[in-house]
C-alpha cells in the first residue's frame, strides 16, 4: 500500500488541470507574437488571468505569472527593495523568504502565531513586512487581515507568501488589504514550475506590464492553463474539501498523539491548516523516520521538503522554541481531498511501528 502524506510539498495534479493541459499542449506559438497564433494564446492567458483574479477578488492587471513561489518571492523583494530598502520577516518563513529578507525581527510565539503586540516597534518607517499566511511546516494560520492593518498603521506594506493558503482557504486580497501575495500552482493541484504574484500597488516598476513582460520572457501557457483549472477546481470544492480534511486531520492528530508516546503537536491547536499535521517525536529523528515510513509506503516529510537535505533540524521548530535536538525530530504529515480514512489508519499504525523500531 502507498499513502501519499506530503501534499504540502506538492499536491497531485488534479484531473481538471491534466485534461486542460493536454488540450493546451497542442497549441503552437508564443503569446507575445503578433500573428494569429500569438493572439490566440494571448487571449487564453488573459482569460486565465481574469479567472485567477476573480478567485482572489483582484483586478486582472495586478496578477503576474511566475515560475513558482520562489521566483515570485524574489520578484516581490527585488522590486520592493529598490523603493523601500528595508524588509522584515519572521524566523519561521520559508527559506525562499529568509534568503531574501534583510531582518527577521517580527516575532512569533511557540504556536507560530505572529505576536501583533510586538509588531512595528523598531521597524524602519516605510518598510515591507513579509509574513507567510499558512506556515508550510507547522501549519499555523496567521490573521493576515489584522496583520495587514497593523502594517499599514505603522506605515509599512504587507507581503504574504500564500503558497500554502491559496486553494485551501478563502483568499480575498481586497478584504484583507494585502499589498503583495505570492503563490505556486503545484500546491493546489496544478503543475509545478508555474505560479503567480498579486501586486496591489502600481507605483512599483514591476507593475508596469511592458517592463514586466520584457523581464518575464515567453509565458508557459500550458502551465498557466493547468494552474487556472486547478485553482478553479480547488475553489469550487473548497468547503467540501475543507470539511473532509478537517475530519481526517483531527483523526490523524488524535491517533498519533494517542499511539506514539511523547509525540507533541506543533503549531497552533486550532488556528491551523486542515491539511498539515505536524509533530515533534522525541528520538524519532526525521531522516531515518521518513526513510522507514517510505519503506512502509507512507510518503511523509520531516518538515519542509526543501529542508530535507539539512542536518541542523527545522529552523521553524527552533524559531518557535524547540531545542536543536527536538528540531531534528519533526514529522509533517500533510493530506488532501483524496486522502481516505483507511489511509489515516495506515499512517498512524506505520508511524507507531517505525517510531517504536527507531527507539529500540
Ligand atoms: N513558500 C512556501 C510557503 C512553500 O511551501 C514553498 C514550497 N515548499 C515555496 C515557497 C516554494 O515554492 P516553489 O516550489 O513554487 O518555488
Amino acid at each position: 500500500m502507498k499513502v501519499y502524506a506530503d501534499w504540502a510539498a506538492s499536491a497531485p495534479l488534479c484531473e481538471q488541470a491534466k485534461e486542460q493541459m493536454i488540450v493546451a499542449m497542442e497549441w503552437v506559438g508564443n503569446s507575445h507574437s503578433l500573428h494569429s497564433y500569438g493572439e490566440f494564446l494571448e487571449v487564453v492567458v488573459d482569460s486565465c488571468r481574469q479567472k485567477i483574479a476573480n478567485r482572489i477578488n483582484a483586478s486582472p492587471e495586478k496578477i503576474f505569472f511566475t515560475s513558482g513561489a520562489t521566483h515570485g518571492n524574489r520578484l516581490v523583494f527585488d522590486s520592493v527593495v529598490q523603493y523601500f530598502k528595508t524588509t522584515y520577516c519572521t524566523e519561521i518563513e520559508h527559506n525562499s523568504i529568509l534568503n531574501l529578507c534583510q531582518n527577521r525581527d517580527l516575532t512569533v510565539n511557540i504556536e507560530g502565531v505572529v505576536e501583533p503586540r510586538k509588531l512595528g516597534f523598531g521597524c524602519k518607517w516605510d518598510s515591507m513586512w513579509s509574513i507567510g499566511w499558512i506556515n508550510n511546516e507547522i501549519g499555523t494560520v496567521q490573521d493576515i487581515k489584522h496583520l495587514a492593518k497593523m502594517a499599514h498603521i505603522y506605515g509599512h506594506l504587507l507581503h504574504t507568501d500564500a503558497t500554502q493558503a491559496i486553494g485551501q482557504i478563502p483568499v480575498d486580497v481586497k478584504d484583507t488589504g494585502i499589498d503583495f501575495l505570492t503563490c505556486s500552482s503545484h500546491k493546489f493541484g496544478g503543475p509545478a514550475g508555474v505560479g503567480f504574484i498579486y501586486c496591489e500597488n502600481d507605483m512599483y516598476s514591476m507593475c508596469k506590464p511592458e517592463k514586466y513582460r520584457f523581464e518575464q520572457g515567453t509565458l508557459d501557457v500550458v502551465g498557466i492553463v493547468g494552474m487556472t483549472a486547478a485553482l478553479e477546481f480547488s475553489c469550487d470544492n473548497m468547503e467540501q474539501h475543507r470539511k473532509h480534511k478537517k475530519e481526517l486531520s483531527r483523526k490523524l492528530i488524535d491517533g498519533i498523539l494517542r499511539e506514539v508516546p511523547y509525540a507533541e503537536l506543533t503549531g497552533h491547536p486550532e488556528k491551523r491548516s486542515d491539511s498539515i499535521c505536524s509533530f515533534v517525536i522525541p528520538n524519532g529523528y526525521s531522516h531515518p523516520l521518513v526513510a522507514m515510513l517510505s519503506e512502509r509506503g507512507v510518503l511523509a516529510s520531516g518538515g519542509s521538503a526543501c529542508n530535507s537535505g539539512s542536518y541542523n533540524g527545522s529552523h521553524v521548530l527552533r524559531a518557535v522554541g524547540y531545542l536543536s535536538e527536538q528540531a531534528k525530530c519533526g514529522l509533517r504529515l500533510s493530506i488532501g481531498y483524496s486522502t481516505t480514512e483507511n489511509d489515516v489508519d495506515y499512517i498512524i499504525q506505520a508511524v507507531k511501528d517505525c517510531v517504536k523500531e527507531l527507539r529500540k
